[in-house]
């Protein structure tokens, strides 16, 4: 899995922190989502679906290609 944010058009709602604490951070200053880990490994992969299915920007992408 790979995964892609757009920092441009997350609006800093940090649903994605809230389901993927691992994957994702949010910047002190604006609250735009900071990627930790852009190959999460497979035990991260459901909650890392249900976070960008729940952004309300769309700015997660997920790849399901290693
Ligand atoms: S859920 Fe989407 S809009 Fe909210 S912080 Fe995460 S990437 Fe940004």
């Amino acid at each position: 899995m790979k995964v892609t944010v757009d920092e441009d058009i997350c609006c800093g709602a940090g649903t994605c922190v809230m389901s993927a604490p691992d994957v994702f951070d949010q910047r002190d200053e604006d609250g735009v989502v900071i990627l930790l880990d852009p190959a999460p490994a497979a035990e991260l992969h459901d909650a890392v679906r249900e976070a960008a299915s729940m952004c309300p920007a769309r700015a997660i992408a997920v790849s399901e290609e290693e």
